[in-house]
């Protein structure tokens, strides 16, 4: 039987090793985090400043944990491009995970009156599909906190499935280095302990995955992105939007979304002494940022481009329209400083893996957010957790 080491217990790496060990494949997820309770995960954020803020956490499940359980679609033009068609897998999934948007009891007043708003302005604003299920949620505005009750669907989830069809998972186990024989992988080390292998599947994220490739002698972390956004917010008193299901609605714009979005980084900005989080109605801008940054052995590098930037710019103008039309005192509007939650791109397809997505060492694979080809200007879970399923499928086969 191949014995599969999968390194990180994130999206990809939870989905992988999931699907594998369904497969009745032998697997060992080692993962550089502490198991945490999800109402904790917030605790476990490890955000980079490197030029805008990158959004990250390490931890048992990693950046799942502290989503706002949004799931669509993302690249699957590009991918399909690409000879990757996902159809099934995204088919699968969306039962699996009953994707949907919520029930009209989840929506809150500001969420609400944004969609309103943008209506009446003649943009259309949908509602969310969530991977959420709803007779376990209570809206509290804590999803990117944590989950205080596991109403959200994270790599947990995965991991217990994981786990149950007679996978081993190891906590606190950082890879270091990865072990290459004869051109072939042979395995990898943790804490000096060498973990031996038919096949290695990195899912360190965006940031650890091309560290780990550099250590094998590949070259990758070029090419970042991490899907730049703002949130543009003002004065809408008592309108307790902070306690509202973040992100509930989506509006697609020509390369940047925008979504209902709380920021106490609003709150402080306009002045805590001013207004109070209660206060405040807000929006998020995302925009598919250029792939300008990348990563190095102990650096990580990522600008804002004019291109950005002027992304940014339409994104807010549009935002702080619809957010007027819903009440927003037009003299309190204030932005966040340029962030990132979607760090990839760092070993895309095409580049760094195939289309299967191996590398050219033989049995070495990366399934996480590094192998997309491009931002995806929108939530990327679960593109992340189709390819898991794709490639599991055909390691199964071969
Ligand atoms: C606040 C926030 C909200 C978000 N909301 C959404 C959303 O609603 N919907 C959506 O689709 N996306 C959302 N995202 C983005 C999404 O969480 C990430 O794109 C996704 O988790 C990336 O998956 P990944 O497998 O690449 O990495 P991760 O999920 O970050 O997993 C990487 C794992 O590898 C581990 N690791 C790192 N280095 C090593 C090592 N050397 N050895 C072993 N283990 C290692 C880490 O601890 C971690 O567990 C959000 C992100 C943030 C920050």
């Amino acid at each position: 039987m191949k014995n599969v080491i999968v390194v990180g217990s994130g999206a990809g790496g939870a989905a992988v090793a999931r699907e594998l060990a369904f497969y009745g494949i032998n697997v060992t997820l080692l993962e550089k985090g502490r198991p945490i309770l999800t109402e904790n995960a917030h605790q476990c954020y490890d955000n980079l400043d490197v030029g805008v803020e990158l959004l990250k956490a390490t931890c048992l499940g990693g950046t799942t944990l502290v989503t706002a359980g949004n799931a669509v679609r993302s690249c699957q033009e590009e991918l399909e491009a690409m000879g990757i068609n996902l159809e099934n897998e995204y088919w699968e999934l969306e039962r699996e995970l009953n994707i949907g948007p919520l029930p009209d009891t989840h929506f809150g007043e500001g969420t609400l009156k944004i969609m309103d708003a943008a209506s009446s302005l003649g943009l259309s604003m949908d509602k969310m599909p969530k991977f959420i299920n709803p007779r376990e949620c209570i809206p509290c505005g804590k999803c990117s906190f944590g989950c205080p009750r596991n109403a959200k669907w994270s790599s947990l989830n995965y991991l217990e499935e994981a786990e149950n069809f007679g996978a081993k998972i190891i906590e606190n186990s950082p890879v270091t280095r990865i072990v290459v024989t004869d051109g072939q992988i042979s395995g990898v080390y943790s804490h000096e302990q060498k973990y031996m292998a038919d096949m290695v599947i990195l899912c360190a994220g965006a940031v650890e995955t091309p560290r780990l490739l550099g250590t094998a002698g590949l070259v990758a972390g070029e090419h970042l992105f991490v899907d730049t956004f703002v949130t543009v917010g003002g004065v809408l008193k008592d309108i307790d939007f902070h306690k509202e299901i973040s992100m509930n609605a989506l509006y697609m714009g020509d390369g940047f979304i925008l979504s209902p979005h709380y920021s106490s980084l609003i709150n402080s900005r306009i002045g805590k002494n001013v207004t109070s989080e209660k206060d405040i109605l807000g929006m998020m801008v995302k925009i598919r940022d250029e792939r300008s940054g990348c990563v190095g052995d102990s650096t990580v590098i990522k600008n804002n481009t004019s291109h950005d930037v002027g992304l940014i710019a339409e994104g807010s103008s549009l935002a702080g329209a619809i957010l007027t039309e819903a009440g927003v005192d037009p003299g309190s509007f204030v932005s966040t400083p340029a962030r990132g939650a979607h760090p990839g791109g760092t070993a895309a397809i095409g580049e760094v893996v195939d289309e299967n997505l191996e590398t050219e060492i033989s049995g070495l694979f990366v399934c996480d957010a590094s192998v997309l080809p491009s931002a995806p200007g929108a939530p990327p879970v679960l593109t992340i957790l189709a390819l898991a399923k794709r490639l599991s499928k055909y390691i199964s086969k071969n």
